[in-house]
């Protein structure tokens, strides 16, 4: 049996002093289980927004403010490390706890000193002022760096044979500041060298997610939620037995439960469709998180740090049969819709071509395409590419674009070959203007498009609508209502 398993702790699994110690427990039961986890762990919650906002106000000349903001967090990793270190401890053995006192003090230098080099980062940015995407990495790196060491540090106080291991050694990227795609082959080597010998020794390699380096050892991050990827990337390298995103909801569910406080877990999901309600907006998992462990067949299960009894959500290769039409809804907010009409060129050949060259040009991905006789409408992330874009196309056709837009995504097993499920989904929603919908590009997915104030209303409506009878084998029909997280 194969017993490596990848254990990721997102942000708010890892946001204070209790929840580090609630995720050491987690990690110690596997170990007493027989397996062998490899831990990745996220920032602390928002910790990465906050470094992003103290590298866009030092841009901007503000130093005071920037260095405001990495002061407090100098002081909650420090409190954090504090209480990690003393706490049970103090609790257990007052004496003891005095004589860790020893390590408590190395911790709080290596901290200070990587919050003092922070500073000096961002001290020169503010005179510098352009920040780019190369330094922004440097910047938000350190959330990651500073939270897998103390973690480690207090996964060995609570009796773990934790491992730090810099992620930055280990998960090999290409070069594409902020959205940095991680390297099969390197990356493989460097988990050899790096995480196989401590797993041999019966260590637990604990290290960051979302953080990677270049080949030439250049900082970089892989894209907001990165973790979860960084979960699969490592989970593939070493040929783990399983992946386990652990979250602060039960799994899966059939909506964000933050929008639809009646939803409910589901039980099973396949890659595909997991795939699809994370590219359509589910933030649960990362959209690149399923590659890796598809390519290698590796289960992942979505699991609740602060509920570890709850059965979780597992993604296998093949769904599950299930009764109901849909698995879940997906909410994608913050979109663009762009017309782009060209009455004189209609159906020529190489015109579309030549629109997506456009965006090929900049780089810019499209979520969804219609197409008429006369136009084209394409739904896009909201830039600040956009303008460009649009000036671009404009040389072809007349371009108009329009934002606050949302994309509502249903998941499901062959929806396809259901009879009369367009017909209920849009009865359901015949209160909200729909601006474009999609069917057909895959057999698991009906996506449209509507106003951003609309999404949620539509998704509840929809939700009301097809799980109120929901299939036992799939979903978790017995849970109480799921409770709305906390705010982070
Ligand atoms: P982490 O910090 O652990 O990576 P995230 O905030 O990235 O956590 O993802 C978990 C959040 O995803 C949940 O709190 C929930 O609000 C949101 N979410 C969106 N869609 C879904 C869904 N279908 N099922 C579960 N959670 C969802
Ligand atoms: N800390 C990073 C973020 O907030 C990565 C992650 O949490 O997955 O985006
Ligand atoms: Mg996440």
């Amino acid at each position: 049996m194969n017993r490596l398993v990848v254990m990721k702790f997102g942000g708010t699994s890892v946001e204070d002093a209790p929840a580090i110690l609630r995720t050491a427990r987690i990690v110690a039961g596997r170990v007493a289980r027989g397996l062998q986890p490899v831990v990745v762990v996220s920032a602390l919650a928002k910790v990465t927004d906050l470094l992003i906002s103290a590298a866009t106000t030092a841009a901007r000349g503000d130093r005071a403010t920037a260095l405001a903001i990495t002061e407090r967090l100098r002081i909650r990793h420090c409190d954090t490390a504090t209480q990690l270190a003393l706490g049970p401890a103090l609790r257990e053995d007052p004496l003891a706890a005095v004589r860790k006192d020893e390590g408590l003090a190395a911790t709080h230098a290596w901290m200070e000193a990587e919050f003092d080099g922070l500073e000096e980062v961002l001290r020169g940015l503010a005179v510098v002022g352009e920040l780019t995407p190369r330094i922004s990495d440097m910047i938000v790196s350190y959330g990651e760096r500073v939270s897998s060491r103390m973690i480690t540090e207090a996964f060995v106080r609570c009796g773990l044979k934790a491992e730090y291991v810099d992620a930055r050694k280990c998960i090999v990227t290409d070069a594409q500041h902020g959205k940095a795609i991680p390297q099969d082959g390197p990356t493989e080597q460097r988990l050899k060298q790096h995480v196989v010998p401590h797993l041999a020794e019966g260590r637990v390699p604990v290290m960051g997610g979302f953080i990677g380096a270049t080949e030439q050892g250049v900082t970089t991050t892989l894209g907001r939620g990165g973790s979860d990827f960084t979960a699969a990337v490592v989970g593939g390298g070493i040929d783990a037995g399983a992946i386990e995103i652990w979250t602060d909801v039960d799994g899966i569910m059939t909506a964000d439960p933050r929008v639809c406080p009646d939803a409910l877990r589901v039980k099973t999901i396949s890659f595909e469709e997991a795939a699809e309600l994370a590219y359509f907006g589910a933030k649960v998992l990362h959209p690149a998180t399923i590659l890796p462990a598809v390519k290698k067949n590796i289960p992942v299960f979505v699991l609740n740090s602060k509920n570890p009894e709850s059965g979780g959500t597992r993604i296998t290769a093949l769904a599950t049969h299930c009764k109901s039409p849909f698995k879940s809804i997906a909410v994608k907010k913050r979109l663009t819709i762009m017309d782009i009409v060209a009455s004189r060129m209609l159906l020529s050949h190489g015109y579309l071509r030549a629109i997506f060259e456009v965006f090929d040009k900049h780089k810019c991905p499209i979520d969804m395409v219609s197409t008429s006789e006369v136009s084209v409408s394409l739904s896009l992330d909201s830039n600040e590419k956009l303008p460009a874009i649009a000036a671009d196309l404009s040389k072809l056709a007349d371009v108009k674009y329009e934002g606050r837009k949302a994309l509502v995504c249903m998941v499901g097993e062959d929806i396809r070959g259901q009879n009369g499920i367009a017909a209920r989904v849009f009865q359901t929603i015949r209160h909200v203007n729909l601006r474009m919908i999609s069917q057909g590009a895959s057999e698991i997915n009906m996506s449209f498009m509507v106003e951003e104030d609309d999404a949620e209303e539509a998704v509840r409506s929809l939700h009301a609508e097809f799980f109120s009878d929901p299939d036992p084998e799939v979903f978790d029909v017995e849970a109480k209502r799921q409770p709305v997280a906390g705010s982070r």
